[in-house]
C-alpha cells in the first residue's frame, strides 16, 4: 500500500541506479509498449509525483509506473538473483552495464512524450514531497466539497498529492477528529494546520525504512494497524471500520475518545480485514 513516502524511496533507489546512464536493456511486458526499445538512451532522472514514478529518457520519452496495491521496482547488481515475485508478475525490465532495474505487478506501465506528463499526472493537487508544493492551494483543494468526510478528502489525490490510508488515519487522529467528519466542519485552526502537519509526516518519513507518526521508538503509530489494541493517549481500544465510497473500502482506524465526530456504529465490523482492493 505505497504512500508518498515509499514512492519518493522507490523513485530516489531507481534514480540512484539508473540515471545518467545508457540502457544496455529494454523490456516493457505490456501489449501496448512490448516492441517498444529503449536501449542505447540514457535516462535522464527518476522523479516521483505524488504516488506516480516518472522516468525520464533521453528523447523526449518517460516511462510512467504506478505501484498502486503491491506493485514495486527492484534494483540488481549483474548476476544477483532476482527476488520481487516469478517472472510472469515482470512488467518491466531497464538495464544498464551495472545495474537492472526490475518493476513488478504494476498495474500502470506507460510510454509518453516528456512534454505530454500533464495527462498521466495533471489531474494531481500540490504535491507534498514535491517542489510544487503550495499548502495554501491544498487547503482550498480540500476545503471545495465540506461535506465531503475528512478521510476520503485527504486521500483524493487531485486535492493533494502523496497521502494513503496510513497517512488518513495518523493524520485524522493528530487533528483529533474522526476521518468521518465532514471537513466542512474541521475547526478553522485545525484546518489551517492540516497542510503542514501532512507535509511534516511525509518529510519525516522519506528516508525512513519503517514509517513512524509518534516520534517514538517501538511505537511507530498512533492507531494504524492497532485495532482493538489500547490508544497510546487515553488507553481506550482503536476502533475499525471501513471507509469508501462504496467501489473501494479501505480499513480505517481510530481513537474514539480522543478523535470526535460522527463514526460508524460500534459492532459493524469484527475487526476483520476485508478482502476490498486499497491504495
Ligand atoms: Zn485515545
Amino acid at each position: 500500500m505505497p504512500e508518498g513516502d515509499t514512492v519518493w524511496q522507490a523513485t530516489r533507489r531507481l534514480h540512484g541506479a539508473l540515471a545518467g546512464k545508457v540502457l544496455t536493456r529494454s523490456d516493457l511486458r505490456v501489449p501496448r509498449f512490448a516492441t517498444a526499445d529503449l536501449t542505447g538512451r540514457t535516462v535522464l532522472d527518476v522523479t516521483p509525483r505524488g504516488k506516480h514514478l516518472l522516468t525520464r529518457i533521453e528523447g523526449g520519452l518517460t516511462l510512467h509506473s504506478h505501484l498502486r496495491m503491491d506493485g514495486a521496482w527492484k534494483i540488481y547488481t549483474p548476476g544477483q538473483r532476482w527476488t520481487g515475485g516469478p517472472g510472469h508478475q515482470i512488467r518491466a525490465i531497464l538495464g544498464t552495464a551495472d545495474r537492472t532495474a526490475v518493476g513488478y505487478r504494476l498495474p500502470v506501465l506507460e510510454l509518453l512524450r516528456t512534454a505530454e506528463e500533464d495527462r498521466a499526472v495533471g489531474h494531481l493537487g500540490p504535491d507534498l514531497l514535491g517542489p510544487d508544493w503550495d499548502p495554501d492551494r491544498a487547503l482550498a483543494n480540500l476545503l471545495r466539497d465540506p461535506a465531503r468526510p475528512l478521510g476520503e478528502a485527504l486521500l483524493d489525490q487531485r486535492n493533494l498529492a502523496g497521502i494513503g490510508n496510513v497517512f488518513k488515519c495518523e493524520i485524522c487522529f493528530l487533528l483529533g477528529v474522526t476521518p468521518w467528519l465532514p471537513i466542512g466542519e474541521l475547526p478553522a485552526e485545525r484546518a489551517a494546520l492540516l497542510p503542514g502537519l501532512s507535509q511534516k509526516l511525509l518529510e519525516a518519513n522519506r528516508d525512513r525504512p519503517v514509517r513512524n507518526t509518534t516520534g517514538l521508538r517501538g511505537k511507530d503509530l498512533f492507531v494504524y494497524g492497532r485495532a482493538s489494541r489500547p490508544c497510546r493517549r487515553c488507553r481506550t481500544p482503536v476502533r475499525l471500520a471501513d471507509q469508501g465510497d462504496g467501489s473501494r473500502e479501505r480499513p480505517t482506524y481510530w481513537c474514539p475518545v480522543c478523535q470526535t465526530g460522527p463514526a460508524p456504529a460500534p459492532g459493524t465490523r469484527n475487526g476483520r480485514r476485508t478482502s476490498a482492493p486499497y491504495i
